[in-house]
């Protein structure tokens, strides 16, 4: 089992051929410079400027593919949450025991892929007093339907629908709001004008500040038909 372990990462000969990992993250983190976790899309990482770097994760977990464990195609760096809190040990390509304890094969995103996954998300609330949702206000769909099995995967090992409802009802998400009434009580802009101009914004880029998500939640609320003076 040495052989696929951090032992083998630390033998001069092969560290001489492959570099440092720290050496693998900077170079990584200098392409892939959108400054979020890949794997959630709302967590800051730590890149190029700082001294400290997030940890590495065996996508398929070393314990059940130890084969793939030096696979570099298998090493992702993911924010603390996806990997510490959330993933941990979990087996993308096999879904938990099942009550009769199987477990079931199901396909998995492929983080090194250059296609793209092109995920769509629309937010519905179901408390139109949107300064005060709870989790369980906000309903996520994710598409598009091609690719519901992969989707399903991904929130399961990265608790992504509880993490994207609980932003929903963070004080990110009063930012939000409130910028779309200093829109409408400051500059007279209509809040469906405002919420069009952020849907662009988000369009150019989708993964900073969360745009993905205001987006979402900002339509959301649209569809809620909530914009009177008081809001
Ligand atoms: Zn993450």
């Amino acid at each position: 089992m040495g052989l696929y372990s951090q032992q083998l990462l630390d033998l001069k000969a092969l560290r001489d051929k492959i570099g440092q990992i720290d050496d693998h993250y900077r170079q990584f983190m200098a392409i892939n410079h959108r400054g979020k976790c890949p794997f959630c899309g709302i967590t800051d990482m730590l890149g190029v400027y700082h001294s400290k770097r997030e940890a590495y994760d065996h996508y398929l977990p070393k314990g059940i593919y130890p084969f793939n464990s030096i696979n570099f195609r298998n090493l992702v760096p993911a924010c603390h949450y996806c990997n510490s809190s959330y993933k941990l040990a979990q087996d993308p390509a096999y879904s938990s025991k099942d009550p009769a304890g199987a477990t079931h094969r199901r396909k998995s995103f492929y983080p090194y892929t250059t296609a793209g996954h092109n995920i769509e998300i629309s937010i519905d609330l179901s408390n139109p007093d949107i300064d005060n949702l709870t989790a369980s206000d906000v309903q996520l769909t994710f598409g598009p339907t091609a690719i519901s099995e992969e989707l399903d995967a991904w929130q399961d090992v990265y608790g992504i629908e509880e993490r994207y409802q609980a932003k929903c009802c963070s004080n990110d998400a009063k930012d939000w709001l409130e910028q779309i009434r200093i829109f409408r009580d400051e500059h007279g802009i209509d809040p469906e004008a405002a919420i069009a101009t952020i849907r662009q914004q988000a369009n150019k880029d989708l993964i900073a500040n969360s745009n993905f998500l205001k987006a979402a939640f900002l339509e959301g609320c649209n569809r809620l038909g909530i914009w009177g003076s008081d809001l």
